[in-house]
């Protein structure tokens, strides 16, 4: 005879997932620091967005859009798409969990990269289906690996471009050999959390797949260059059919007011996104020399077009050490033992202070490990 559980029992899929660990807001002593950890833009947001949430707090008594058609027809005009195919969620995460949910269950396969995105690995145990990690190329996306690691299980593949946490890039050809030689029963998730930080020549053609093609997601996301993490505003593009199926699993009202008139504030808004982009990307490249001089000390820069640099430690400094000092000087960056980099940080750029601060760290604590 069994024995009867005496408590609820989880599934063991679920139990299988390591939770998520969120960028950190203070030291490890709880005093405040600034956050180069989570890839938050160091102007803020638009001040038209923070008018229009403060002005949405007139209407808390009532449900928001379910259908958020607003904003929908807001993204429709500015990127040229069309408003029935977008899909929204409380940020590109639920977005990517909705994907995940609707094309993958139990025994099935999805695919991503080595060090990718932890949300993907969160998706797709959650729905019961098998998480098959495709070997990087020196931190960057290798098509051919994705490829190898295609079966016929396989249900989904996650690709973001430029990629969370290594920042590098996949140019359009190769996004494009990706999706010609995938199965056309398997959906292309593209992930573009980061692409208003690119410049306008390294399109990577995912918009134009998901217009197109029957199996290419897009997802966006309000929270990283248009500063609304906080209101948690994500989409998504693709075909009809995709967009219909995945909307029966959608929480009908998981979107707040707030959100929804913020973003279409923000997205009108092109001189603050010039402005983010064009700081973002002199104090990369500024932050990525400054580390490339630290080379004989064993720093290097892994090539980012994000708005984050990841900085590997292979020489006597360790990434563990240095990510303690620059939390004592009062910064807090993404340590990620947990996602295989432990030598590895993922560091935000900030304001110009704030890099030179955290390059005059990492300097001194070279010096110090000698
Ligand atoms: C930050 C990020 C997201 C999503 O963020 P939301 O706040 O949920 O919209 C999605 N993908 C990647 C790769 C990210 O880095």
């Amino acid at each position: 005879m069994t024995q009867t559980p005496t408590a609820p029992v989880a599934k063991p899929w679920i139990m299988g997932i390591a939770p998520y660990i969120p960028g950190r807001a203070t030291s490890e002593d709880g005093r405040p620091v600034t956050k180069l950890s989570s890839n938050e833009n160091p102007f803020g947001t638009p001040e038209a967005a923070r008018a229009a949430y403060r002005d949405a707090a007139g209407e808390l008594e009532r449900y928001p859009d379910a259908a958020a058609a607003d904003l929908r027809d807001a993204l429709a005009a500015h990127y040229g798409i069309e408003a029935d195919r977008i899909i929204y969620g409380t940020g590109s995460d639920e977005v990517l969990h909705l994907a995940a949910g609707t094309f993958a269950g139990v025994g099935d396969e999805i695919v991503f990269v080595r060090y990718g995105f932890a949300v993907y690995e969160i998706a797709t145990r959650r729905v019961g289906a098998v998480p098959v990690v495709a070997p990087d190329a020196d931190y960057a996306t290798d098509v051919d690996a994705i490829l190898a690691a295609v079966t016929e299980r396989t249900r989904v593949v996650f690709v973001a471009n430029p990629n969370n946490p290594t920042g590098t890039y996949t140019p359009r050809a190769e996004i494009a050999r990706l999706h010609a030689a995938l199965p056309s029963d398997v959906l292309l998730v593209i992930d573009q959390a980061y692409t208003e930080y690119l410049e306008p020549e390294d399109d990577d053609g995912a918009l134009e797949l998901a217009r197109t093609q029957p199996n290419v997601l897009v997802t966006r996301t309000f929270s990283k260059i248009f500063g609304l993490a906080a209101e948690r505003v994500g989409w998504g593009y693709g075909a009809a059919e995709l967009i219909r199926a995945m909307h029966r699993i959608r929480a009908p009202f998981s979107f707040g007011i707030g959100a929804q008139r913020a973003a279409i504030a923000a997205l009108g808004d092109d001189a603050f996104v010039r402005h983010s982009r064009e700081h973002n990307r002199q104090w990369r490249a500024w932050f990525a020399d400054q580390i490339a001089a630290l080379g004989n000390a064993g720093l290097r820069a892994v090539p980012s077009k994000a708005n984050f640099v990841l900085v590997l430690f292979e020489g006597a400094l360790t990434a563990e050490v240095a990510y303690h000092a620059l939390m004592a000087a009062g910064y807090a960056t993404r340590w990620l033992p947990g996602q295989g980099l432990p030598h590895g940080l993922r560091i935000t750029i900030g304001s110009e202070a704030d890099m030179r601060a955290v390059l005059a760290v990492l300097r001194a604590e070279v010096e110090k490990a000698g």
